[in-house]
C-alpha cells in the first residue's frame, strides 16, 4: 500500500477541471479514474474542509456555517466570510475561532478525524494549510501570542505553526500572486523530498479566491499555479511517473462555485440572521413562521427547517419533500446540515444567481460564490490514481484512504462504518 496524497484545490468547480490543459493535471486525469462528487452543505469551506477530514456532514462534526450564533457562549463565530465580517466580529476572536477554537472547541469530538484515525495505527499524517487539522500531537507557533495547536505529526499552517523547518517562505503576503500556494509548494516538495508521511493533505486555497472574484469557470491563471503546485511535488519525487509510482493520489475540490448576479440581505425581522455567500441560517423559536416568510424574498431558494422532527423543505410557498430531489444529494445532505446542534432552526439555500450579503454587507456581486445546495456549488470534481474508485462524495475520501491502508472494517450488524 502506497502513501496518499490528498490534493484540495479550493472551490475548483467539475466543468473547469475537466477541461484543466496545465500539465500536472492532466497527466494524473489520464492516469486516473474520474467522476463528479458532491459536497455537503452549507457548501462553505470550514463546512467541507471538516466533512473531508471526518468523512461526515454536519450532523457528525457540528461545524454549521462560515458564521454561526455560538448558543453555549452566546456569541457569534466567524470564520472570514470577509474582511469586513471579521472585522465585525472582532479581529482576535475571529482569528482564534478560525486558527484555533474549530479544532479545539468546534469540530465535535464524537467526529474522528483521517490524522486521528490514522495516527492511532502508527502512520505519520501531514496536512499543509488545510483549516480542519485535528491530530494527536502538540504544536507550538512560530510567533509569540498564539496556543499551542493539536494537530498531524508533520503539521504546516500558513507559517503559523511548522513542524518541521523546511526553509518555505513566509505564506500570507500577496495573497492574489498565488504566495499560499507556494508555500504549501515549497513544503510539499520538502516532505516528498524526505518521503515524510503516509498521508498528506495538501490544501491550495488561491484558486477559490481567485474564482470569487473573476467568477466561475474562469480562473484560469490561478489554475495554473494551483498546477504548478501539483507539479512541484512531482518534480520533488523525480517526474510525474515515479510520482505516481510512489503515492496514490486523489484530486478534489471541496465545493463548486456559480455566477452571482444579484444580491440580498436576508429578513428575518427580529430573529438572529447568519448569512454569507449563498447559505443562510435563522435562530428562531418559530421556524414556520420564518420560512413562510422567506416566500416573498427571492434571493430565497430552498428553505429548511424541522417540524415533529421531520425535514420540512419549501420554496416559494410549496412545500414539498422532492424539492430535495432538484439538487445533488438533496435529502441527506439537507437532513444533516438540520441535525447540526450548531446550525439555526432554519436553513436558507440561496435561488440561483443570488448571494446574501454577509455580517459587514460584503458580496461578490459580478464574480463567483457557493454555499447552497444547487448544482453548481454542490458538485466537485474527484479524481483518484492509485486507488480503487474515486469517491462519490467529499464524506467519502476518510473511507477511500482507510481502505487503502486495509484499515475500513465493517461494523457488527452489517453496516460498514469508519
Ligand atoms: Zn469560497
Amino acid at each position: 500500500m502506497k502513501p496518499v496524497v490528498l490534493v484540495v484545490i479550493d472551490g475548483l468547480t467539475p466543468s473547469m477541471f475537466e477541461a484543466a490543459d496545465t500539465p500536472a493535471i492532466r497527466f494524473l486525469a489520464e492516469q486516473g479514474s474520474y467522476r463528479r462528487a458532491t459536497s455537503t452543505f452549507p457548501s462553505l469551506t470550514p463546512v467541507c474542509l471538516s466533512s473531508i477530514a471526518t468523512g461526515a456532514h454536519p450532523d457528525v462534526h457540528e461545524i454549521p456555517h462560515l458564521v454561526w450564533w455560538h448558543r453555549g457562549e452566546r456569541r457569534l463565530v466567524e470564520y472570514g466570510s470577509s474582511f469586513g465580517a471579521v472585522r465585525a466580529a472582532g479581529i482576535p476572536r475571529s482569528r482564534r475561532d478560525t486558527i484555533v477554537d474549530l479544532n479545539a472547541k468546534h469540530l465535535s469530538r464524537r467526529a474522528e478525524t483521517i490524522y486521528e484515525a490514522l495516527e492511532a495505527t502508527g502512520l505519520t499524517t501531514g496536512a499543509i494549510n488545510i483549516t480542519c487539522y485535528r491530530g494527536p500531537n502538540r504544536h507550538l507557533p512560530t510567533i509569540p501570542g498564539v496556543p499551542p495547536v493539536y494537530g498531524p505529526k508533520r503539521f504546516f499552517f500558513y507559517s503559523l505553526y511548522e513542524s518541521d523547518r523546511t526553509g518555505a517562505p513566509i505564506a500570507v503576503r500577496n495573497r492574489a500572486l498565488g504566495s499560499i500556494d507556494a508555500y504549501a509548494a515549497s513544503v510539499g516538495r520538502w516532505l516528498v523530498t524526505r518521503d515524510g508521511f503516509d498521508f498528506l493533505v495538501y490544501y491550495l486555497p488561491d484558486y477559490d479566491f481567485a474564482s470569487h472574484l473573476t467568477g466561475p469557470d474562469s480562473a484560469h491563471e490561478a489554475l495554473a499555479r494551483s498546477d504548478a503546485a501539483i507539479a512541484a511535488l512531482m518534480d520533488a519525487a523525480g517526474g510525474p511517473e515515479e510520482f505516481i509510482e510512489r503515492y496514490a493520489v486523489i484530486v478534489c475540490s471541496d465545493h463548486g462555485q456559480s455566477h452571482v448576479e444579484q444580491v440580498a440581505r436576508l429578513d428575518a425581522g427580529d430573529d438572529l440572521v447568519t448569512a454569507s455567500n449563498r447559505a443562510g441560517m435563522v435562530y428562531t423559536d418559530d421556524p414556520r413562521g420564518v420560512a413562510e416568510r422567506f416566500d416573498r424574498q427571492s434571493a430565497a431558494g430552498i428553505v429548511l427547517f424541522l417540524e415533529d422532527g421531520r425535514v420540512i423543505a419549501r420554496r416559494d410557498g410549496d412545500e414539498d419533500p422532492s424539492l430535495l430531489d432538484t439538487v445533488p444529494d438533496g435529502r441527506a445532505r439537507a437532513t444533516a446540515a438540520l441535525r447540526n446542534p450548531n446550525a439555526g432552526e432554519v436553513l436558507v439555500s440561496a435561488a440561483p444567481g443570488w448571494e446574501f450579503a454577509d455580517l459587514a454587507g460584503r458580496d461578490h456581486l459580478g464574480g463567483g460564490s457557493h454555499g447552497s445546495l444547487e448544482q453548481a456549488d454542490s458538485e466537485v470534481p474527484m479524481l483518484a490514481v492509485g486507488l480503487e474508485e474515486p469517491p462519490a462524495s467529499i464524506t467519502q475520501i476518510k473511507e477511500t484512504v482507510l481502505r487503502n491502508f486495509g484499515l475500513f472494517s465493517p461494523a457488527p450488524g452489517g453496516k460498514e462504518a469508519v
